[in-house]
């Protein structure tokens, strides 16, 4: 149903309201307690060595958990049934999915804009930006790279990023002090050095074959000396959107399946070493519904609609779970921050972690138990 053109639908006077809130505070860099530093033993204390943190660009719900929309998408997905099996049956379970279309409140992103560098600048900063497209440059203040860096003085290689997308490092100031590679030029040559072997016969500067070279350089990475942070950035789904080319963002969805299952076990053949993992899974911004599924922006309705997988410490193994209250994409970087002992980020316009969302979903269930 279509809102009226003179009356602004009850998300987007929320959006406004943030937006207003934004240019009210623009904060600098978190207060935020007592930073525990690193030191002699200090690893042991954390109760996750390694976190892993894999965004997919502009995937909705529907397709993450199997709903068939109106429109196109029903009957693409009739015929390829779930877009990604391991992700939903078997990954799912083991760890919380927030954003299930038809489970409690959305989860949605943060920046009303729904673009990608404000909806990737709000994860790692834990609040929304003054940021409202994709040319934006550093946000202000701390993210959560400058945290975990600067909270443990860590050298280059324990955080390592590996985003298909070039706009991502200036966005994210993900500077020389990082292990940073953003782009099919940074991601291929660090491919053909660490990795080697024959280029992709021309077609490595395909949004795919881009993110499979960021893939491959991400796994690779999770071997001792094991990063603090890893982060892998997957760009192809957004180009598939923009094409209108559903079954090619459908068999996207299918390789980082695959690409999913591979991370995960590798983790946990870690973890049956004693190495403490965590992984988070999300996206930055939606797309529309129905025919309007290419498109997203703060216009397109429902574009402002995402989700979220995590496993780690606090996090309960539910699969699909609705909130009571709306969750947006600012609770990445304070849950990432627990997981590493280190006291969650804090302010009006910062996310809470998802263990405290979490924690108030299981008081509210125990006071309706009886
Ligand atoms: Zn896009």
């Amino acid at each position: 149903m279509q809102p009226s053109s003179l009356q602004l639908p009850r998300l987007k006077r929320d959006q406004l309201l943030t937006l207003l809130l934004m240019v009210a505070f623009v904060p600098g860099s978190s207060s935020c307690g007592i930073e525990r530093r690193a030191g002699v033993g200090y690893e042991s204390l954390r109760p996750v060595s390694t976190v892993v943190i894999v965004t997919f660009d502009g995937v909705r719900p529907e397709e993450i958990f199997a709903i068939a929309g109106p429109g196109l998408e029903s009957e693409a997905l009739l015929r390829s049934e779930v877009a990604m099996p391991f992700f939903l049956d078997e990954l799912g379970p083991s760890g919380v999915f927030l954003g299930h279309p038809e489970t409690g409140e959305p989860m949605t992103v943060a920046n009303p804009l729904a673009v990608s560098l404000p909806g990737y600048q709000s994860m790692f900063s834990g609040r929304p930006t003054l940021c409202f497209s994709n040319e934006c440059g550093r946000p202000m203040g701390e993210t959560l790279f400058d945290r975990v860096h600067e909270a443990f003085e860590l050298p280059k290689e324990s955080i390592s990023v590996f985003a298909s997308w070039k706009g991502l490092c200036a966005g994210l100031g993900l500077d020389n002090r990082f292990d940073a590679h953003c782009g099919a030029d940074a991601i291929q040559a660090s491919w053909r050095s660490q990795i080697g072997g024959t280029p992709r016969e021309g077609k490595e500067e395909l949004p795919l074959a881009v993110d499979e070279a960021a893939f491959d350089l991400a796994l690779q990475r999770l071997r001792e000396p094991l990063p603090t942070l890893l982060y892998l950035a997957l760009d192809a789904t957004d180009a598939t959107g923009h094409a209108n080319d559903y079954a090619g963002h459908l068999s996207a969805l299918a390789q980082y399946d695959e690409w999913l299952r591979a991370l995960d076990q590798r983790l946990r053949q870690l973890e049956a070493k004693g190495h403490r993992s965590a992984l988070l899974v999300t996206t930055d911004h939606g797309r529309g519904s129905g025919e309007g599924w290419s498109q997203h922006r703060w216009n397109v309705s429902e574009s402002e609609r995402v989700w979220l997988f995590a496993r780690g410490p606090g996090i309960a193994a539910t699969g699909p779970v609705g909130t009571s209250e709306k969750t947006t994409l600012t609770s990445v970087r304070p849950t990432v921050e627990e997981w590493l002992a280190l006291e969650p980020v804090r302010g009006p316009l910062f996310g809470p972690p998802l263990t405290e969302i979490l924690g108030q979903l299981r008081l509210r269930s125990e006071s309706f138990s009886d």
